[in-house]
């Protein structure tokens, strides 16, 4: 049948069965990334014939999966990481979700995924949310990861697109990125491996693009150094930063500061968090909505930027600035890069970040949780 003439996502049509053993959230000091889940999930089906099926709400516990199904053989899926923020006085927020729902929809589609309606989508994560809304550490820096996540589940062993699929949605709280203070990170600079070519699926979020990056993180580990810069290319292109985007502050050669960022393409995930700094960086430039902390002659840019110009600026005391950018961290600085067998050095600092990299962190949080008002924060 048509697609078009087909149910869509539809979450008027949401059916909620509550979990009858529920379970206490652990301590929030006890928190492992990603390894505790709350009491619900949200499950819908799809099929070529019927379309989306009714969103369910149920108790958390494992999925039916036949062994021969598609995702299982061909990696047939795609997912999206994204946060509920929880303040003390109950109020739970998401950041920018239509973002998420943006590129999960691109990256479904990828991997012939059937796409859907993000707004749909939007408001059965935040009735999930709700249900679940006691599962929120509200402590500084916590927050609930929501995990998004469709399979292709035909259980065929032929390599083509799915005729049946699965979008689930999980939660999973969270502790703060740095327990602490800001810890600056070591990057190796690696040219052994890359992770995603020109034509290639690095611009999207599908699992194929991180499987293969756990040997070189663990190598990167074992040289002693905390995340893989990604290069690419004869001339050592900088992509990203382990599985964050990545952003330098430079002195130009007449003297302005310079916020760099890779253009975006099939070297680059559309990061949700690279887009706001983006936004916010350039809101400032342009003398619309000047930040505190951001340089005066900030020049923000999109544009290539190689091992050569690195190398070179830091030896001129140019390279001002390092940082990963990602939901995970929200901003992780950079301290060090490793490089032809030598280290690049990054100030950052007695408090381990730069002006920049501090102002963004500053800024993107007082977003997340809306203490700083914006568009970008919707309250569930
Ligand atoms: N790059 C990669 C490869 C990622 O997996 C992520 C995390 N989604 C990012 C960048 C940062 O994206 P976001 O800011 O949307 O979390």
């Amino acid at each position: 049948p048509d697609p078009a003439t087909l149910p869509g996502l539809d979450a008027s049509k949401l059916k909620v069965t509550l979990n009858e053993k529920r379970s206490t959230p652990p301590p929030s000091s006890e928190l492992k990334f990603g390894s505790t889940f709350t009491d619900h999930m949200l499950t819908v089906k799809w099929t070529s014939e019927t379309g989306w099926g009714d969103p369910q709400i149920q108790p958390f516990g494992d999925l039916p999966m036949h062994p021969g199904a598609m995702v299982l053989h061909y990696a047939l899926t795609a997912f999206e990481g994204m946060k509920a923020y929880g303040d003390p006085s109950g109020r739970v927020t998401l950041f920018r979700p239509d973002k998420n729902m943006e590129r999960l929809n691109r990256s479904v589609a990828r991997v012939t995924l059937p796409t859907f309606d993000g707004g749909e989508l939007i408001k059965l994560i935040k009735e999930l949310v709700k249900l679940d809304a006691h599962w929120i550490p509200t402590e500084p820096g916590h927050s609930l990861y929501v995990r998004p996540i469709m399979l292709g589940t035909q259980p065929t062993l032929y390599v083509g697109p799915t005729n049946e699929a699965l979008l689930y949605v999980v939660c999973s709280p969270v502790g703060p990125y740095y327990k602490t203070a800001i810890k600056p990170v070591a990057l190796l600079g690696t040219d052994k491996y890359i992770r995603a070519a020109p034509g290639g699926t690095g611009g999207y979020k599908v699992a194929v693009n991180y499987a293969p990056a756990v040997v070189p993180q663990m190598e990167a580990e074992a040289a002693g150094y905390d995340q893989n810069l990604w290069l690419f290319g004869p001339e050592y292109q900088l992509t990203e930063v382990g599985s964050m985007n990545l952003f330098l502050v430079l002195r130009t050669k007449d003297g302005a500061t310079e916020l760099v960022t890779p253009a975006l393409g099939d070297l680059i995930l559309p990061g949700v968090t690279r887009d706001s700094i983006l936004a916010i960086a350039r809101g400032h430039a342009s003398g619309k909505a000047p930040i505190d902390g951001l340089p005066k002659d900030l020049v923000v840019s999109e544009r290539k930027i190689d091992m050569a110009e690195v190398k070179q600026a830091a030896s001129e005391g140019r390279l001002l600035e390092v940082f990963g950018a990602g939901t995970a961290a929200i901003v992780s600085p950079v301290d060090r890069i490793g490089w032809e067998g030598k280290d690049i050095m990054i100030p950052c600092g007695e408090d381990g970040a730069g002006p920049v990299t501090k102002t963004m962190l500053r800024e993107i949080v007082g977003r997340q949780y809306g203490r700083i008002p914006s568009e970008w924060c919707v309250v569930v």
